[in-house]
């Protein structure tokens, strides 16, 4: 059986509502799939903005966004659910959520203060007035559906913003609400990214955090399989709006799907999936609009693996802009220990995140988030010596297991980007990526020849799969 876990643009409007309903159709024929849903897309900022207005004491401005909420999901019922009778019990229920979304606003408001306790709880109405809907819809079809508050199933610490699951009442709550529920062949309807302390408080487990609530969930139903629907074909071998030839792929493993996403790739958090790929539940990502297409498998089963002819040497690149280089020269390293201790210290100490490392005997570069840095953190840093700046650069790296056993994968990787200036160059500790750093206005021609180096011909054969709708 699968968990279906469709996020905010697959559920954002009638139509795409409309869409996920008949792929859950589909699968119910085969099993008793359990549905886990986003909010409708934009929904969770709103709420956030809504939370923040309340904060400041601004009730007017909360008010006319909760009108914005409120005009966008009756809108959906009035779309999706035809009958008067039905709409006559559906309007009602999701009033009642809006009107304990505005309690909460003039209780905001009136205390003055937006704690994140109070934060969780604005933010779990998008999710629960999708799933409001959609169950409703699906049962207005003649699905055999119901929607349930997965709050009695997911209870976690009380970490809001960033709650964790407590993995034993969590699973006895599964057993004891959902798999009878399955059992009896419902199809169960329930919201990602929402959960409540043992006493009773609401929680979210943080941003995008419903592919969390999927895995989770699957892994405890022991299901077949995790599918996450969203708006795209799977993992691509690039950014389609750079190498518009780029392709999805069909199976890749956990390792690579974590170095990728860690490396600025738009693929899913990779710890949010990391509950199924414990328990050797596949995940795979497909296109709500492409439901034939055969998305990317995320696994690290040898048979899928194998069974997919996973070769390949690459498998994806990765684009991350926004960055800059530091580089730090100094004479004083030369032979001397502890310097690059005191170095990172003081990045530390400014809270600044380094991401690539590049050093000579004399010299340190590193690439960190693009920002104004502060005269203090410079003033530190050229304690070391001499520093430079360069602002407005990218890190492009090539991903796959395969590089680590692999030989003239360099020599291809930088005899395709000959004509590139590489600012930095780097091979990751983990021995899947190699990363160089360029100019910005460089991404388009290094993606483009790396794509074509190691995209075309032999490399690619089998392993891939031209998106549906451009075949
Ligand atoms: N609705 C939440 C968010 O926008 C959770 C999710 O979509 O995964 O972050
Ligand atoms: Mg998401």
């Amino acid at each position: 059986m699968a968990v279906m876990k469709f996020g905010g643009t697959s559920v954002g409007t009638a139509r795409a509502m409309q869409q996920a309903i008949s792929i859950v159709a589909r699968e119910a024929e085969l099993s008793t799939p359990l549905v886990v849903l986003s909010a409708c897309s934009g929904i969770t900022n709103t709420l956030l903005k809504i939370a923040d207005a309340s904060g400041r004491g601004s009730l007017d401005e909360a008010m006319a966004l909760v009108g914005e909420v409120r005009s966008h999901h009756i809108g959906l019922v009035r779309e999706l659910i035809p009958s008067a009778e039905s709409q006559a019990v559906l309007i009602p229920r999701i009033e009642e959520l809006l009107s304990r979304l505005e309690l909460l606003v003039k209780g905001v408001e009136i205390v003055g203060e937006l704690t994140e306790r109070s934060r969780d709880m604005f933010c779990s109405f998008g999710e629960l007035l999708s799933t409001t809907v959609f169950a409703a819809a699906m049962q207005a079809a003649g699905h055999r559906a119901e929607w349930v508050d997965v709050r009695t199933v997911m209870v976690t610490d009380d970490h809001f913003g960033f709650a964790r699951p407590i993995l034993k009442e969590c699973m006895a709550n599964t057993e004891q609400i959902i798999r009878p529920l399955q059992r009896a062949g419902t199809t169960v309807v329930t919201q990602g990214y929402i959960g409540r302390t043992e006493d009773g408080r609401t929680t979210t487990l943080g941003r995008g955090g419903s592919d969390l609530s999927a895995a989770l969930l699957g892994a405890w139903l022991h299901e077949s399989q995790i599918q996450i629907w969203t708006d795209v074909d799977g993992v691509m071998t690039c950014d389609p709006r750079i190498v518009p030839e780029a392709r999805s792929i069909r199976v890749m493993t956990f390792s690579e799907a974590a170095e990728l996403a860690y490396l600025g790739a738009k693929v899913l958090h990779p710890d949010t999936i990391a509950p199924a790929v414990e328990k050797n539940i596949p995940v795979f990502v497909l296109n709500t609009w492409h439901p034939d297409a055969r998305g990317t498998v995320i696994t690290n089963d040898p048979e899928r693996l194998s069974g997919m002819s996973y070769g390949g040497l690459v498998k994806s690149i990765a684009v991350k802009k926004g960055q800059s280089i530091i580089n730090v020269r100094s004479n004083r390293m030369l032979g001397r220990h502890g310097f690059m201790n005191e170095l990172f210290n003081v990045f530390a100490r400014y809270r600044v995140s380094v991401e690539m490392i590049s050093t000579s005997e004399v010299s340190v570069s590193v690439t960190v988030e693009d920002a104004p840095f502060s005269q203090e953190l410079l003033g530190e840093l050229r304690e070391f010596g001499q520093v430079d700046i360069e602002h407005g650069v990218a890190t492009v790296s090539v991903v796959g297991d395969n590089l680590r056993m692999s030989k003239g994968v360099a020599g291809r990787i930088f005899g395709a980007l000959a004509e590139v200036n590489l600012r930095m160059i780097s091979q990751g500790a983990s021995e899947i990526n190699v990363g160089v750093v360029v100019g910005l206005h460089d991404v388009p021609v290094a993606v483009s020849a790396l794509h074509r180096e190691f995209f075309s011909g032999d490399d690619a054969a089998g392993i891939f799969e031209v998106p549906a709708g451009k075949a």
